[in-house]
């Protein structure tokens, strides 16, 4: 099938170029040249081929799924079955007969899915796990809870936090083997932060967690984005979980992978009722543009841009970045999973966040600014996050930084 974006990963072309011909493929962004769109964490904007690809969809073949005999069913439930397989493809699943993927409404729904279907399940009185508690609040609210659901079976287990480093706001790799013991059975971790932007670096929770404990990673902020690989050599996880509005698909779809070599088969529990076949129809074309654009290119394309504004605003006396300082840069020294990818969040020292949200509208610039559904977060901790896609340019950069500059 044929997605229409040149550029292909590998290719010799230059970068500009072959970023210009994809961002003309955005017709919100094109449509509107006044406007900087730099929200791409909390949702992305869609190719048009995304478009296109559902309006066919709902023009030509639109019924139920797994529930017709005639021909728009029959394609309907080809496109389920087909998307499933393209969701373990694109994760670079090398034992696709052993795994399974259950289609979502989104990252959210997909942790609590794993928590409520899965892991209540899987333990037993006395059990530890160990997640996240400075991350997204979808990835934490859903293990409290499924504390609370084995509670009331009279059975009690112990959540521990998994620990950070607060310089950096990555996991303290560490102080984590003080905190895994004979009982502990689960852990679930963050593959990119949403607030600091940084890689996670789940490879090391799995070197001190050993071969055996099953570990769900939020793959909100990294699918869509950079090369998710589960594949040989890849990341050793036994869940991914994502949203499509965030991978240039529609919202209200997701995705949960699961491997199912390590614990019980997930199976979600009940009945599913009708899939979300536009979604579904949305992310099978998402997950080719991306594809034939490169997620290499495009993470790549959007940590340099990352890199570009955090190398200036930390010359900014009033603007303190949070996370990460040193990792900024695009060092190319570093272990590649360390780099900060494509989100920059930071608070400016005279100017509330949320004041300062509205002065770079003021401007054209959609930043989000508040505190970013961070568990634990407090209204009083908000600041501003610029979050970038494969759309963005240099020069939008360079005006965000001089607009900040004016008010530093
Ligand atoms: N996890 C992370 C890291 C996120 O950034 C988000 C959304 O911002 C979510 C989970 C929840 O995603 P959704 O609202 O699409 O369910």
């Amino acid at each position: 099938m044929s997605t229409g974006v040149s550029g292909a990963p590998g290719s010799e072309e230059n970068g500009d170029d072959w970023q210009s011909e994809l961002r003309r493929q955005f017709p919100i962004i094109t449509g509107h040249p006044e406007l900087t769109y730099f929200d791409s964490a909390a949702t992305s904007q869609k190719p048009r081929r995304v478009l296109d690809t559902v309006t066919d969809y709902l023009t030509t073949s639109n019924a139920n799924a797994d529930r017709g005999t005639y021909p728009w069913a029959n394609r309907t439930t080809d496109l389920v079955e087909r998307t499933r397989a393209r969701v373990k493809h694109f994760l670079g699943d090398g034992d696709p007969e052993r795994s399974g993927v259950h289609f979502t409404s989104g990252a959210t729904d997909g942790l609590r899915t794993v928590a409520r279907d899965w892991l209540t399940g899987l333990l037993a009185d006395g059990d530890e796990i160990l997640v996240p508690f400075s991350d997204h609040r979808a990835n934490l609210d859903p293990w409290l809870e499924a504390r609370r659901l084995l509670a009331e079976r009279g059975v009690s287990i112990t959540v521990r936090a998994l620990p950070v480093q607060a310089d950096s706001g990555d996991y303290d790799h560490r102080a984590l083997p003080a905190l895994v013991g004979p009982r502990t059975r689960f852990v679930a971790a963050t593959h990119v932060h949403h607030v600091y932007g940084g890689d996670m670096n789940v490879h090391r929770i799995r070197a001190a967690v050993g071969p055996d404990i099953p570990i769900c990673l939020d793959a909100a902020q990294s699918v869509g984005h950079l090369p998710v690989n589960v594949g040989e050599g890849g990341l050793d996880v036994d869940f991914v979980v994502f949203s499509g509005h965030k991978a240039l698909a529609l919202p209200g779809i997701g995705a949960l992978w699961a491997r199912n070599t390590r614990g019980p088969r997930f199976r979600p529990a009940g009945w599913d009722g009708t899939p979300n076949t536009s979604g579904i129809a949305s992310l099978e074309a998402a997950l080719d543009w991306l594809d034939a654009a490169g997620t290499v290119r495009i993470d790549r394309w959007t940590t340099a841009l990352a890199t570009r504004l955090t190398d200036s605003l930390r010359h900014l006396a009033d603007i303190e970045i949070l996370g990460c300082r040193t990792s900024l840069a695009a060092d190319t020294a570093m272990p590649h999973e360390q780099r900060r990818r494509g989100v920059v969040s930071f608070r400016h020292r005279g100017i509330p966040s949320d004041d300062l949200g509205f002065i770079l509208f003021s401007h054209g610039f959609m930043v989000r600014a508040d505190s970013l559904c961070q568990a634990g977060a407090q209204g009083t901790d908000a600041v501003v996050r610029v979050s970038l896609h494969v759309y963005n340019t240099e020069e939008e950069v360079d005006r965000l930084i001089a607009v900040l500059t004016t008010l530093s």
